[in-house]
């Protein structure tokens, strides 16, 4: 297997990043979430999960992963950021029109097979067959947490892609 290149290679990125540096002003913090605040979504690039509740950087902890699930590398964060990073409210937002929401197991596996030009059958998606269900249970998840569901208030909320506007489901 050969590593693959790419025309800028990282350069056009670290480029920027020296432009970001110039104007940076977040050294010395100490990076609790200053709002209180901490997101679960989804990693689609649709989503900016600060600008679309009105917070800045340094507001709030934001993990993302394909549909924004409460998974147990998402608890891990959620835990510490309750008890470490001054969060006092979770927002888990999934939102509309959602890769693993829309498709099946199997047709991410084909479609990824197909990219690949391999085999991908054996990688699991973590598709979800019912996205208010799984919030419903992420929800649920956190609310019941002994780390969290007393000390934090968790709302279950979703996305509108096409709208920009969040919606509170529970
Ligand atoms: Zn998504």
């Amino acid at each position: 297997m050969t590593a693959p290149t790419h025309p800028q290679d990282f350069e056009d990125l670290l480029a920027a990043n020296e432009q970001f540096a110039l104007s940076f002003d977040l050294a010395g913090f100490d990076g609790v979430a200053a709002a209180g605040v901490a997101i679960v979504t989804c990693m689609d690039s649709r989503i900016d999960p600060l600008g679309m509740v009105g917070l800045h950087p340094g507001d709030a902890k934001i993990f993302r992963n394909p549909g924004g699930r409460v998974t147990p590398q998402a608890l891990e964060a959620l835990v510490l950021g309750v008890h470490l990073l001054n969060v006092d409210r979770i927002l888990v937002i999934p939102h509309t029109r959602c890769a693993v929401a829309t498709h099946t197991e199997e047709e991410l596996q084909e479609r990824v097979s197909a990219s690949a030009g391999v085999d991908a059958s054996w990688h699991d998606f973590n598709v979800v067959s019912d996205q208010h269900a799984a919030l419903e249970h992420d929800v649920h998840v956190l609310r019941s947490h002994p780390l969290i569901g007393e000390r934090a208030l968790v709302g279950g909320f979703m996305y509108d892609v096409d709208t920009g506007l969040v919606r509170r489901l529970m």
